[in-house]
């Protein structure tokens, strides 16, 4: 570790962050917006542990999981054209760190199955992703997995969704009942709602790879537009005369992040009034994307030119995050009896 890292380490004083991602695909303005952006700046103020999720992505793709090793390294490439700094965070992936398994598999032993069954998004994504069967007890279990990822580093703090609020909730169940059985190992962390953490994709649905509605980062200025151009909006604007309200407009959920207020509030007096149609309306909004979209693909390209850099990041992220990691289990072994 260089002086200056040092320095900054020191300096990052508000504590330990936990993220991660499944490696499910191309990221898209979903991670960006939701999670990506929050992440560069959290680096500059805590130590962050970011990681990617390759366990969590088995536990709805479990049938096909050849696009992982793929889908990891183009991971990595994003992280790093988005901004976030492997001399600064631990950047990493989890299948790398077994003692998230174990941590786990320990967990497991002492939370009751109805505690993971209640989680929401246990029936909201069987419901979602329909054709998948998703009875498994791996996909039951990922949420006590996310606790075991969150603890294992202790992190004071966890970047959420608001839709991913019970999962920190559940992990400071799971720490508070651990603690009870065995002592003070874990604190409790909090969940931080991420600001814009629900993007919508084309279809109005929250954006995902899985609905085939997202806009992918490496998405070029043409794609960006097909795409944009032909989102859902207010479904009262069947016809150019109609009136439309934005707050019923998907469309304009991305207005909200890439416009101006000067911009939304034209926009919006427009489809009021329906003296705009909504191509003219997006047409604003769409070019900031691709405007915000061009840098990250330019240092995107520049990347892919060092060849081993996402081994490299990789390797060096795991050392860090095993190092922690293997400290945790020390107590968790001995708390436990397991020495
Ligand atoms: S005019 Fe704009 S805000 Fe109104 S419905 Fe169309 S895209 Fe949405």
């Amino acid at each position: 570790m260089s002086n200056n890292q040092q320095t900054s380490d020191e300096s990052r004083s508000s504590g330990i962050v936990v993220s991660g991602t499944r490696p499910t695909g191309a990221l898209h303005l979903g991670h960006l917006n939701g999670a990506l952006k929050n992440w560069v700046q959290l680096q500059k103020t805590a130590r962050c542990f970011f990681f990617v999720a390759d366990w969590h992505a088995l536990t709805t793709d479990y049938a096909e999981p050849g696009g992982i090793a793929e889908n990891t390294r183009a991971m990595i490439l994003d992280w790093l054209a988005v901004g976030l700094d492997p001399d600064v965070s631990v950047l990493f992936r989890q299948s790398q760190v077994p003692e998230h398994a174990e941590l786990h598999l320990l967990f497991s032993m002492i939370i009751p199955v109805p505690w993971l069954e209640r989680v929401p998004s246990y029936k909201e994504q069987q419901d979602q992703l329909q054709g998948r069967d998703l009875s498994t007890y791996g996909f039951l279990g990922y949420p006590l997995l996310q606790s075991a990822d969150i603890l294992l580093y202790k992190a004071a703090r966890v970047p959420v969704g608001e839709d991913q609020l019970p999962h920190v909730e559940l992990t400071r169940e799971v720490a508070r009942r651990f603690n009870r059985f065995y002592g003070p190992v874990f604190p409790e962390p909090t969940g931080m709602v991420v600001e814009a953490a629900r993007v919508p994709g084309t279809d109005g649905r929250k954006m995902s790879k899985s609905y085939g509605n997202a806009v992918a980062l490496t998405d070029d200025a043409d794609a960006v537009h097909t795409k944009l151009v032909r989102m859902v909006t207010d479904p009262r604007r069947q016809r150019r005369s109609d009136p439309g309200d934005p707050k019923d407009c998907p469309a304009f959920r991305l207005h909200e992040i890439y416009c101006t207020e000067q911009e939304r509030a034209e926009v919006t007096q427009g489809c009021r009034t329906a003296s705009i149609g909504c191509v003219d309306c997006k047409k604003v909004m769409i070019r900031r994307v691709q405007d915000e979209l061009a840098p990250i693909q330019e240092r995107r390209r520049e990347l892919t030119l060092r060849r081993g850099i996402t081994e490299e990041v990789l390797a060096e992220g795991r050392k860090q995050a095993a190092a922690v990691a293997e400290t945790t289990m020390g107590e968790v072994r001995g708390a436990m009896g397991l020495l």
